[in-house]
């Protein structure tokens, strides 16, 4: 994995310096995929709704104003923007941070891996965390299926692209398609996430049989894809 050149971006509430890291190019190798789309072992660098390492604040990147190159000396000298973590989040949606419906779908996909991250590996939600975790999932559904059916409509209406963009738009398509999916499932509406799994070409879906399995248990967690062959009953 290669970073780019750390850019200095200043706080819209404390005013100081901070750095953004970007990621240049990597090779994606190995990693486990779960049912969110979240993946291990992929480079991290500075999200766009991010947090100030000085004071807390939340915001969004693309909408601070300043922003340059860093020296290597500047950049040694200056912090990290911080990646939010859950109560940031909540405190994001509560302050109204969120300017228009794309920044709010952000906010609460943001929430939802961050939620979700508590039990990727066979814990259970406390009370508290399952009420966010369903009220945000009920908040989430709406957003996407817009951002979903306006996406569609613009593919529709452009005619004469070339392949590469096709595609590209195709593969987020598919994404958020099973975001969607996913969403169902945890909101326990079995039946329209078994449906949206017959939408999904079989290229992209390699774990079919075990999210079947899971349709087929109600479980409404998220887990880690396998491609396991051997489990469809
Ligand atoms: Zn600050």
């Amino acid at each position: 994995m290669k970073f780019g050149k750390p850019v200095l971006h200043f706080c819209p509430s404390c005013n100081k310096p901070m750095k953004e890291k970007t990621i240049a190019s990597y090779t994606s190798r190995g990693g486990l995929v779960f049912s969110d789309g979240y993946r291990t072992g992929r480079p991290r660098g500075t999200p766009d709704l991010a947090k100030c390492p000085n004071c807390g604040a939340i915001f969004f990147i693309h909408n601070l104003w300043a922003e340059k190159e860093m020296s290597n000396e500047e950049a040694m000298h200056t912090k990290d923007i911080e990646r939010p973590e859950t109560e940031d989040y909540l405190k994001a949606i509560e302050k109204g941070l969120a300017k228009n419906r794309e920044e709010e779908l952000q906010i609460r996909e943001a929430l939802w891996r961050s939620l979700n991250h508590e039990v990727r590996y066979d814990d259970d939600f406390t009370d508290e965390q399952m009420k966010i975790w369903e009220e945000n999932n009920k908040a989430l559904l709406p957003l996407v299926e817009a951002k979903y059916a306006e996406m569609q409509k613009a593919i529709e209406n452009k005619s004469g692209s070339d392949d590469d963009d096709e595609n590209d738009d195709e593969g987020q398509l598919i994404n958020m398609l099973i975001t969607i999916m996913e969403l169902h499932r945890n909101m326990g509406m079995f039946e329209e996430a078994a449906l949206t799994l017959e939408q999904i070409p079989d290229k992209r879906c390699w774990f079919r049989n075990c999210y079947r399995k899971k349709l087929h248990e109600k479980n409404r967690l998220p887990f880690e894809l396998t491609n396991d062959e051997q489990e469809d009953e």
